[in-house]
């Protein structure tokens, strides 16, 4: 059994529905079960979005979900219509139908369990279910989403729930890159990547995949293939541990363009200030990034972190408000900051790999304001308009541009 995800792209048209269920139509006919999931065609959600925005500039979130969730609903059927008109029996399920049960925080809803009942009956009288990604339903039998993106994790889960023997997402792009091949023309596309690996990229900038849906995956060893629709060449598996000739001690670079740094200046050095002025910060839903305190001198510190730049008008305003609470000195903040990150497994236990990525940024002449690390990943916030320099850079000085060995 293979579950297929096709993204908005992929079904983004009449014709592009044509071919995605040639596609599936094909796989059933090699003989496999297969169980699809749909996102909404081409930039629906945006637009219903932006619908909503003109007749209440802040729709209640549960009004929102009953409409966007429809991007979805209408894409499964167009895909069932399609299949059926080339002689393969389909069914279209809602999310609800699917049995995809959530919780009940609009917008951004956690899958609590899956009953595909209604899967398992279709598959047991050979017709192809076709299920609406994105969306799911509260005990209350409110409709609920995901998360933009979220149609990624509606396939993972289903593919957990039903044991499947893989889930295949199918995008615009031919996989996963070693950098984004926009930014470096001789980025190379990766045949594996490691769960810990995706997620690290995916929290710094590479958006390919739903982070949940990786996170979903690794707990169910569920392997992803991430391809094209557009044409059969593989794409990038994301497994649990890549073959041992493919371990490499930095899988790749991702940058993030949307950041900003706020500085709280001469704080007192006792306990409490940093839980003051993240308090509020954390109760707004901003999320702290890279965090740099210094070591106190005669008492005082001065603590600087990043956040979204969509987020930092209202983050400074808590921040002030916290800051003179505990008596720091001032605040400064700026914007036009990015991110850059190195990523990989094999950098556990290998030294060295610091040094020259930071001797690297050095010769380019590019200035590192903070960093930060994971045990896997390394990230540095430069300037945002050395970015993409910077990216350029480091896939070479990792020798990423090369085949692997
Ligand atoms: N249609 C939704 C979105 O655009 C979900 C998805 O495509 O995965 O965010
Ligand atoms: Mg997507």
């Amino acid at each position: 059994m293979i579950v297929q995800k096709y993204g908005g792209t992929s079904v983004g048209s009449a014709a592009r529905i044509r071919r995605v269920s040639r596609r599936i139509a094909n796989t059933v006919a090699q003989g496999h079960q297969v169980v699809v999931v749909v996102s909404a065609m081409g930039h629906t959600t945006d637009r219903l979005i932006a619908l909503a925005e003109s007749v209440n500039p802040e729709p209640p979130a549960r009004e929102l979900d009953m409409l966007i969730a429809n991007g979805e609903t209408i894409t499964a059927p167009l895909v069932a219509m399609c299949l059926a008109g080339m002689g393969v029996p389909a069914i279209s399920l809602s999310g609800a139908q699917a049995g995809v049960r959530t919780s009940g925080q609009h917008s951004r809803a956690r899958i609590k369990d899956i009953k595909p009942d209604r899967i398992v009956e279709a598959l047991g009288k050979n017709q192809v279910p076709v299920i609406a990604g994105f969306q799911g339903v509260t005990a209350e039998l409110d409709i609920t989403t995901l998360g933009r993106g979220g149609s990624d994790t509606t396939a993972v889960a289903l593919a957990a729930a039903l044991r499947a023997e893989s889930c295949e997402i199918y995008t615009d792009v031919d996989g996963i890159f070693t950098a984004d091949p926009r930014v470096v023309k001789a980025a190379k596309k990766l045949t594996h990547v490691q769960y810990d690996e995706m997620l690290e990229l995916a929290a710094v900038g590479a958006r390919i995949m739903h982070p949940r849906a990786v996170e979903i995956a690794e707990l169910y060893s569920v392997p992803i293939h991430v391809r094209s629709s557009f044409h059969d060449r593989v794409g990038t598996m994301i497994v649990a541990h890549v073959p041992m000739e493919d371990r490499q001690r930095v899988r790749g670079i991702a940058q993030e363009t949307n950041v900003a740094k706020i500085t709280v200046v001469g704080v007192r050095d006792r306990p409490g200030v940093a839980a003051t002025i993240f308090e509020p910060l954390a109760d707004a839903g901003i999320s702290v990034d890279v965090i740099v305190q210094n070591i106190g001198r005669s008492g005082h510190t001065d603590l600087t972190f990043s956040v979204a730049e969509s987020d930092l008008k209202a983050a400074e305003k808590l921040v002030k408000t916290a800051a003179k609470a505990v008596g720091a000195q001032r605040v400064s903040s700026a914007a036009g900051i990015a991110k850059l990150s190195i990523v990989g497994t094999g950098m556990l236990g290998t030294p060295g790999i610091a040094a020259r990525m930071f001797r690297a940024l050095a010769e380019a002449g590019i200035n590192i304001e903070m960093i930060s690390t994971s045990e896997i990943r390394i990230t540095c916030l430069v300037s945002r308009d050395q970015v993409g320099k910077g990216v350029r850079i480091l896939h070479h000085a990792f020798e990423l541009d090369q085949d692997l060995a």
